[in-house]
């Protein structure tokens, strides 16, 4: 079967409200007439202006993260009917940043993808290995620690509003990509434990994203990869002369 390539930027703690703008301006510009599925997602406090900016447009807008309550007395945290009132589509959830930077656990992060998928929202839910993991033969192990974790009470009816990225930890900002062969067993891997608990129809039509400096240079060699369905870029999404070239790889 055919998938659909879907190609989503996370822009991180980065840009102003007015380069934010003008970033989003720029890429409805040059993907207008693209033919994969695109996201952006800004910071919090960017959503309002950039929402105005991709309506109506073909990209979808997403948030980094929520909290894994509806509402209520938690400082510093943004739920999802605060999200949704931006117009805001999908979550991005267990990014290895909120992983291991600030100790998320698959337990939280299961939460968050549950209460996500309650309001509606499309959930990009993040796996990926440590390098130290990798090293000692761990990277499918935690994995599918991560997937089984962290889709724990989803529906089989709710999977098609999941999307998972492989993000390698040790390919994330530092310039090193996972060989488009290593990126590609890992998703296989992922679809396969998928496939155990939704069955292999349900496993054929997720799409698994790779993340993990992904460049104009390497996005058409990662995508030609049976098992890889997209990207989660995380640098190159910060300018349009980098991101829509991924955007449009082919
Ligand atoms: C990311 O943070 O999701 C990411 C993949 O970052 P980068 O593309 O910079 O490695």
């Amino acid at each position: 079967m055919t998938r659909a390539y879907y190609i989503a930027g996370n822009w991180k703690m980065h840009k102003t409200r007015t380069e934010a703008v003008a970033l989003a301006k720029d890429l409805v510009a040059g993907l207008k007439d693209g033919k994969h599925t695109y996201l952006i997602a800004p910071s919090f406090t960017l959503l309002e202006s950039v929402a105005a900016v991709v309506k109506g447009t073909n990209i979808r807008l997403g948030a980094q993260d929520c909290a894994c309550e509806e509402q209520g007395a938690h400082t510093g945290e943004v739920s999802v009917l605060q999200l949704k009132d931006l117009g805001v589509q999908t979550v991005i959830l267990g990014h290895s940043e909120r992983r291991h930077l600030y100790k998320e656990d698959d337990a939280l992060i299961n939460k968050k993808v549950l209460l996500a998928l309650k309001h509606g929202f499309e959930v990009i839910l993040c796996v990926g290995e440590l390098l130290e993991e990798r090293e000692a033969g761990k990277a499918e192990a935690v994995c599918e620690r991560q997937t089984v974790e962290g889709l724990k009470g989803v529906t089989a009816g709710d999977l098609n509003r999941i999307v998972i990225a492989y993000e390698p930890v040790w390919a994330i900002g530092t310039g090193k990509t996972a060989t488009p062969e290593d990126a590609d067993a890992i998703h296989a891997y992922v679809r396969k434990v998928v496939g155990n608990l939704y069955g292999a129809g349900a496993a054929e039509k997720m799409i698994i994203q790779y993340g993990g400096s992904v460049k104009p240079e390497n996005a058409a060699a990662l995508m030609a990869k049976e098992n890889i369905d997209g990207a989660l870029v995380g640098g190159a999404a910060l300018q349009a002369s980098t991101f829509v070239p991924i955007a449009k790889f082919n």
